[in-house]
């Protein structure tokens, strides 16, 4: 159809339309994840290129499907930081599986609002039936419950509320955090090792208990978090005035993927009467390999824990779980139902809208039930596992260079390691603050050089003051022949930097 007929008309695009661009872009799709390497990994376009190739204005009519598919080819497309790319190592690396993305355009379809059950209720239903089969899969006990929110920042926040919420001498749902005059407030405290991430520190921002409101605790040589550092801080607050109320451990860190005890951090946590958070965003879905296991041990005595089946169970972004241990405290720190949200279901069945801030929600749960069916538990297993014998390989390549050294465990799929020249006379015991220096300078040369170069994409860390590089395996399309890649940029960028030197 032309520009012009396109303006002429009212109502949606004609099915026939809908249905030739329909094809045309599921084939572009299908293309495009057989040989994602035909683009660089991290977009190579300049700050502003995309916004200066639109017009300022908005379209005044309606333009042509070519016309639109066309810039996005053209402009779009350059733009992308592909996540699909199989050398695609930074951060956490992702896949939106096939399975999840045909169910991704089935929701977009039904396009239904799943705040309550009548309003859907297939969209209700089948979020309590993944989330029973993922809870079983990474050995959670029933009295968990789970609730499909878009990010694990806010599963934590909604998790970190609810353990506001069960503080008994406040009632901050009705009288606020500052007791609306009723008696003094109480000086919050929530604990989180030092290698926790920034969300919960968002979550304290968010929820009004401020930065000051969250304690830092020290971790060991393995960047695990220290119970006894933990034990002393909160005798310490409680000595100062403060009011301990919840501890996040993290299983599964962002910078090295180090599992906090969490037994122990249990132990405290019911000793002193404390919610206890879990954040095993990425770590939970590790826990589905039986030799992996031991990840979440002591979860099943924690309060809640989020894991995000978009990091690394293969669904689109955006899906995040949490499960609570204790859903009607979660559901009673956010649930009101207004008179025009009143039905006749009652209790029978579970309205999501109660269990957090937002009464809108996509049907999220249908992409993860395509996940689960297409691939089955066991493949899912087999998946995760093969990543975690990639990562194991690529860190005893580190483990063995005279070049390389590692900087952190390798329990998953994410090794942590740098560029070591001084290697060998490190283990000399030679003085290392002189052998560091220049080496976060030569990492950081390394990284740009071979994230420029568009093959490979690393991210980095910090740890111990030094400049670590990442490579996180978590991509579907990741094989053997994309680690040698890694290898071989890491490789020639080091002779460069050497020649250079
Ligand atoms: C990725 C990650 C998060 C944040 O996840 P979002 O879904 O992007 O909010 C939180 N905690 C840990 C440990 C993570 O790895």
């Amino acid at each position: 159809m032309s520009a012009q007929d396109n303006a002429k008309m009212l109502g949606d695009m004609p099915v026939e339309e809908f249905k030739k661009y329909g094809h045309q872009l599921i084939d572009w799709i299908a293309d495009y994840f057989e040989n994602p390497g035909q683009y660089p990994v991290l977009s190579q376009v300049k700050p502003g290129d995309i916004k200066n190739s639109q017009p300022d204005t908005p379209p005044q009519l309606g333009e042509s499907m070519e016309a639109i598919l066309d810039d996005m080819n053209r402009t779009v497309v350059p733009g992308i930081t592909h996540w699909n790319h199989p050398a695609f190592f930074a951060y956490f690396a992702i896949t939106g599986s096939a399975p999840g993305i045909l169910g991704e355009l089935l929701s977009a379809a039904f396009n239904v609002n799943a705040m309550m059950w009548r309003t859907s209720p297939a969209a209700t239903e089948l979020e309590e039936v993944t989330l029973n089969w993922l809870r079983q899969m990474i050995g959670l006990p029933e009295s968990f419950e789970g609730v499909v929110y878009d990010t694990a920042s806010i599963s934590s926040l909604c998790a970190i509320a609810a353990a506001r919420e069960a503080v008994s001498e406040l009632n901050v749902r009705a009288d606020g955090l500052a007791g609306n005059g009723k008696e003094m407030p109480v000086r919050l405290r929530l604990y989180a090792s030092e290698h926790a991430h920034s969300s919960i520190e968002k979550a304290a921002i968010t929820l009004g208990l401020g930065t000051s409101g969250v304690r830092t605790i020290g971790t060991d040589s393995e960047f695990r978090m220290d119970p006894a550092k933990l034990q002393s801080a909160i005798d310490e607050d409680r000595a100062q005035g403060w009011r301990p109320f919840c501890v996040v451990a993290t299983t599964g860190t962002t910078s090295t993927t180090s599992v906090d005890p969490v037994p122990a951090i249990a132990d405290i946590c019911e000793r002193e009467g404390l919610w206890l958070h879990v954040d095993a965003a990425y770590g939970g879905s590790a826990a589905v390999v039986p030799e992996l296991r031991w990840i979440l041990e002591g979860a099943e005595r924690a309060d809640s824990l989020v894991m995000n089946p978009h990091k690394w169970m293969f669904v689109p972004v955006d899906l995040s779980v949490l499960f609570c241990r204790r859903i009607d405290v979660l559901r009673q720190a956010f649930s009101i139902v207004p008179e025009y949200l009143r039905t006749s279901e009652g209790n029978e069945v579970k309205s999501y809208m109660d269990y957090g801030p937002q009464l809108g929600r996509r049907f999220r749960a249908l992409k993860f039930w395509f996940v689960l069916r297409y691939f089955g538990a066991d493949g899912i297993v087999d998946r995760i596992r093969q990543h975690i014998t990639l990562a194991k390989e690529f860190a005893d390549w580190v483990d063995v260079s005279n070049d390389w050294e590692l900087m952190a465990p390798t329990p998953m799929s994410t090794v942590c390691f740098r560029a070591n020249t001084n290697k060998s006379k490190h283990t000399e015991g030679a003085d290392s603050a002189a052998l560091d220096a220049g080496l976060d300078e030569l990492n950081e040369r390394i990284m740009e050089r071979v994230n420029k170069a568009g093959r490979i994409f690393l991210s980095h860390t910090k740890l111990n003051g030094k400049l670590t590089l990442r490579l996180a395996i978590g991509n579907l399309r990741t094989t053997r022949e994309h680690i040698d890649i890694a290898r071989n940029e890491l490789e020639s960028a080091l002779e460069r930097e050497k020649k250079k030197a």
